[in-house]
């Protein structure tokens, strides 16, 4: 009785269903012809209930689908249920729209079939959410990164292929499991703040750390870390995306290692070289003083020469020496320089001159200042730069040439300037040439040298706040180099 009375409601309230329902309600009867449409089919398919009845199904189905359509009809004629698939219908404007199809046979009252009714559902926006999450699903599988899930708990929720290979858990392994599976403990701390961070809906960017694998193994990875947050905006975990920086981190401290190594050598080196020029100078300084004496006693004889040309090479090696000594005073940075004020003018006449009378062979001449000039200076480290310069113009040039030297100002400086015709040099080797222990190679063959002049020249001028340069064609070279005057040295000091 009830259950009469509920059929009987329902069947009133059917029109009222049928006019309100999202889906489109068709019927149509066994040739195909459309006998209902309601206001959800309006609105899917774009014609009007009255444009639509009368019509041949056919209006709204693509005609590569017409075979579809002629089996599903011979389906219902015969009283099946074509029932539930998943097909295209076309729209008014020809426009194509995925849907769900539901057909069912419709009867009369003898138990006839007279039709058919149809659901249709749209469902080309969720198909196209489903290929998103599809194709989502694809690059996080296919990811080399681990790419993790946790709930705020720090319970693993979703663990990707990448996360398999670097940590050695599988998925079903790690599912479900505390994120300190992969934890060192001593790095546990890090994790509670990392998940305070979260909670407070702040992203962790690129922190680099170390997490263990399956068997024990520590990896170096760089993570980054985003609150995960449900439809409302609430945070309910975390995606972690880690990057297996194992190898890099292992190249980084092979590189430290190495570095260090050959610094330790740099400084063996430095070491070796202080404690051989320091060691050398005692026995030169002997054999220097005992030639000397030598040379007094046997003056007129025919050994003499022999005894000159011995002074001269110890006096070149105690030359050497030095400037290996220097070099590892400079290296250690314990050059010391003993400045005063200078009379620049004077100075510089008095070491050309003395270079004039021992090289007395050669046209060197000197353009001076006319007035005074003071700088604050080492007075013999200065006198070595002018020395090295001198030295280098007598020996890369032709015994033939002439050699300039001359002094300016220039601004709160004095400039100076050695000038020679010798056998120049490249460009590219003007800035080289200040490096410690370079020499030009094609040159190096037949002048003999340490590379080391003007290394210790550059240093000396530097530490005088000046600038030392070359200018140099196949013509010949020419050095400069200039500093502050006194006024302005002692000012800075200041
Ligand atoms: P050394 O002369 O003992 O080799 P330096 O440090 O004094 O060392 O000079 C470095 C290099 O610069 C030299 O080997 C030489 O090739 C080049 N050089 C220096 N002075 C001159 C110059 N006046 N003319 C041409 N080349 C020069």
């Amino acid at each position: 009785m009830v259950e009469k009375e509920t059929l009987l409601l329902a069947h009133k309230m059917l029109p009222a269903i049928i006019q309100h329902s999202h889906d489109a309600i068709i019927t149509k009867d066994i040739e195909g012809i459309i006998t209902d449409w309601n206001p959800a089919a309006e609105k899917m398919f774009q014609y009007t209930a009255e444009e639509a009845i009368g019509k041949n199904i056919a209006l709204i189905i693509p005609s590569e689908l017409m075979e579809e359509e002629a089996a599903i009809l011979e389906k219902i004629r015969s009283g099946e249920a074509p029932g539930h698939f998943e097909t295209i219908r076309y729209r008014k404007d020809k426009s194509r729209i995925e849907v769900s199809v539901n057909i069912s046979p419709l009867k009369n009252e003898d138990n006839i079939v007279i039709g058919a009714s149809t659901i249709i559902r749209d469902i080309s926006g969720q198909n196209d959410n489903e290929r998103k999450q599809a194709l989502l699903a694809a690059i996080v599988d296919s990811s080399d990164d681990a790419i993790v899930s946790k709930n705020l708990d720090g319970i693993i929720l979703t663990w990707n292929r990448g996360a398999e290979n670097i940590f050695e858990y599988n998925a079903s392994e790690a599912i479900g499991k505390h994120i300190s599976l992969i934890i060192p403990p001593e790095k546990m701390d890090e994790e509670a703040e990392i998940i305070a961070s979260i909670k407070r809906g702040e992203r962790v960017n690129h922190i680099e750390t170390v997490r263990l694998s399956k068997s024990g193994r520590p990896i170096h990875v760089s993570v980054t870390i985003s609150p995960i947050e449900d439809s409302s905006g609430k945070i309910i975990g975390a995606s972690k995306v880690a990057r297996d920086i194992t190898e890099k981190v292992r190249i980084e401290q092979e590189r430290e290692y190495l570095t260090n190594q050959l610094q330790l050598l740099n400084n063996y080196k430095d070491d070796f070289m202080a404690m051989a020029s320091h060691e050398l100078k005692t026995p030169i300084t002997v054999i220097n003083a005992n030639l000397q004496v030598l040379k007094e006693l046997i003056t007129g004889s025919d050994l003499t020469e022999f005894v000159v040309k011995s002074l001269s090479q110890v006096k070149k090696l105690n030359h050497l020496i030095n400037d290996l000594f220097d070099v590892s005073k400079l290296q250690k940075g314990i050059l010391q320089f003993e400045k005063q004020v200078l009379n620049y003018n004077t100075f510089l006449r008095n070491t050309v001159e003395s270079f004039q009378s021992a090289y007395s062979k050669r046209d060197i001449s000197l353009d001076n200042l006319e007035e005074d000039v003071f700088i604050y200076a080492d007075e013999l480290r200065i006198e070595q730069v002018i020395s090295n310069l001198l030295m280098n113009a007598i020996k890369y040039s032709p015994t033939n040439t002439k050699i300039w030297i001359s002094c300016s100002l220039e601004g709160a400086s004095v400039k100076t300037v050695v000038r020679d015709q010798g056998i120049g040099l490249a460009p590219e080797e003007f800035e080289k040439i200040f490096e410690r222990f370079y020499r030009v190679k094609s040159s190096s063959y037949t002048y003999s040298g340490s590379g080391i002049g003007l290394y210790i020249s550059s240093e000396i001028v530097k530490r005088h706040n000046g600038r030392i340069w070359v200018e140099s064609n196949k013509n010949g070279s020419t050095f400069y180099f200039t500093l502050p005057l006194a006024e302005k040295a002692i000012a800075e000091l200041v």
